[in-house]
């Protein structure tokens, strides 16, 4: 029986976990176990890292992989970096799962940048910052004077909390109604977001239109060269099956 590592943390990778175990593969999702209670997949599920693309290397040898879908979210790069190494060392085939990013719309205000440090050097003393770009990337924001944060993270960030920092813990999917009530309780102008695309957090995009809070964008890290890339699950589920 044919057997497929999908490396997960998305709900993309769930849907096509479900997926392919429908279709009568057999699947074993990866998550980095960082998340207490995670969303989990249906099928074997093990979780932490491999130890790098050597580490991960010598599981595939072991477990008898057949494919690995790398379906970890589009910001993941290091995982998708070994991923690709470990592939191109054993020979085992590599597809890269990655959902599209987001688009600007008519109303939009969007400022496009590299990476967390570019985004925060564009905020200034005033500003009343909806950061939703991950509990590890406060504290390239501390440094920013008299901008105040509303920090959205599913865990709690290491304590401790940067000054000016609120944190609010939850996981989405949200909804434009409840991103508007958030921008207008704390009197938010300024989103800061990772392009990560997808419907469960694209409310507050929607909200920050109608609201006209600006939004700097934090572009998404070039997946690994030479390694195929597909955006939905269907056809994911296509090529996994062999
Ligand atoms: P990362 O920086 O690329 O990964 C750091 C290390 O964590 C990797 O080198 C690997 O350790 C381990 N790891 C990551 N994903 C793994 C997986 N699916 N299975 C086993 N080990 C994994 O990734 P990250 O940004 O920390 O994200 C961690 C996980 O959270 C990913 O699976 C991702 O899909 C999910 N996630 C991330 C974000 C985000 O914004 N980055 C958002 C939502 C969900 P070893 O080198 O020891 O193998």
């Amino acid at each position: 029986m044919r057997r497929v590592l999908i490396l997960g943390g998305t709900a993309e990778a769930r849907a096509l976990a479900a997926e392919l175990a429908g279709r009568g593969v057999r699947v074993v999702s990866s998550l980095a176990g960082r998340v207490t209670n995670p969303r989990l997949p249906v099928g074997e599920v093990r979780e932490g890292g491999f130890g790098g693309a050597d580490g991960l290397a010598a599981w595939l040898r072991a477990e008898g992989v057949d494919a690995v879908v790398d379906a970890t979210h589009p910001f993941a790069a290091r995982m998708s970096a070994s991923a690709a190494e470990a592939a191109e060392r054993t020979g085992v085939p590599l597809l890269i799962l990655r959902r599209p990013g987001w688009r600007e719309e008519p109303g939009d205000s969007w400022r496009r940048v590299p990476d967390l440090v570019r985004a925060a050097e564009l905020l200034g003393p005033h500003d009343r910052v909806f950061l939703t770009t991950g509990r590890r990337s406060l504290p390239v924001f501390a440094g920013v004077p008299g901008a105040w944060f509303l920090a959205r993270s599913v865990d709690p960030p290491e304590p401790p909390v940067p000054a000016g920092v609120q944190v609010i813990l939850s996981r989405g999917p949200y909804t434009v109604e409840g991103e508007l009530a958030l921008i207008r309780e704390h009197r938010l102008d300024v989103l800061v977001t990772k392009d990560s695309g997808g419907s469960m957090t694209a409310a507050k995009l929607v909200a920050a239109r109608r609201s006209g809070v600006r939004v700097i964008m934090v572009d998404r890290p070039a997946p690994p060269p030479g390694v195929r890339c597909v955006e939905g699950v269907p056809a994911a589920a296509d090529w996994a099956q062999g």
